[in-house]
């Protein structure tokens, strides 16, 4: 029996898939891709006659019963998901609802959004000596946060923040960072659509980021990213230093 492959799409840029998730793409006979996030550009890689769903317009269930129909007609069934799906993806549920139906699956990942948006910075998020951590995370919407893990929990740290899903609220989120602890000055970023064509960055402070995001018309597909990695103070790091054991090196 065939498998349904899970493939993470990657940020935007079409060739930013990988290519094993890209040959599995264009050997799909069912494709059913996140209509809102992932760059329709990608679907021109697939095979003629291949059948494609939009799950923008579908319920669980409904991906659900196109997966199964696929795999019990012996078709290759490709769910192409945007970034990685192991990043806010909802691929739990999904594997759980075919593990039910005995339908076996495998996972191609891909390139998450907020690595596409450090490098449209050009950033790293561990700088030596500044930030070693980096915290993903959101602020809660439709769904839920458990408290424990509060914008102004994880601020504490002064570490990398990248915050996803929260751009619409970018105010509250500036507040609750400095509630947190982050001094007005740290330096925060705002990526929109990080590799796509129409990708657009604003950078600025705590105090001004806000006003910097609204005047652009950002309102949706942006991550924000906070701390210092962002700033002017970084150290060189041990690994490239002429003094260093080179068996180290990577
Ligand atoms: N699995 C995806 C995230 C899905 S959640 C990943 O790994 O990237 C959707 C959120 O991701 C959006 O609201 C936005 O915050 C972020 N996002 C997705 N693609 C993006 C992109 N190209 N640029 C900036 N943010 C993006």
């Amino acid at each position: 029996m065939n498998k349904v492959h899970f493939v993470g799409a990657g940020p935007g840029d079409k060739e930013l898939i990988t290519l094993k998730g890209y040959k599995l793409l264009s050997d799909a006979d069912v494709v059913i891709y996140a209509g809102s996030l992932v760059n329709p550009a990608l679907l021109e890689y697939c095979k003629e006659g291949c059948e494609i769903h939009n799950s923008a317009h579908m319920d669980l269930q409904e991906i659900i019963d196109v997966m199964e129909k696929g795999i019990r007609e012996d078709k290759s069934v490709v769910r192409l998901q945007t970034g990685d799906f192991s990043i806010y993806g909802s691929i739990r549920e999904q594997v759980e609802d075919l593990n039910k139906l005995g339908i076996d699956y495998d996972c191609t990942p891909g390139v998450s959004s907020f690595l596409g948006a450090a490098s449209a910075l050009g950033v790293e998020y561990t700088v030596p000596e500044i930030s070693q951590s980096v915290v993903i995370t959101r602020m809660e919407g439709r769904t839920p946060v458990p408290s424990k893990e509060s914008i102004e929990s994880f601020a504490q740290h002064q570490t990398s923040m990248v915050i996803f899903l929260s751009v619409q609220e970018i105010e509250k989120v500036v507040e609750r960072l400095i509630e947190g602890g982050y001094p007005e000055t740290t330096p925060i970023a705002v990526v929109y659509k990080a590799t796509w064509p129409e990708e657009k960055s604003v950078r600025g402070t705590l105090l001004d980021i806000a006003e910097k995001v609204k005047e652009n018309n950002i309102t949706k597909t942006a991550l924000i990213m906070v701390g210092e990695f962002l700033g002017e103070n970084y150290n060189n790091s041990k690994l490239y230093d002429k003094d260093f054991k080179h068996e180290y090196r990577f």
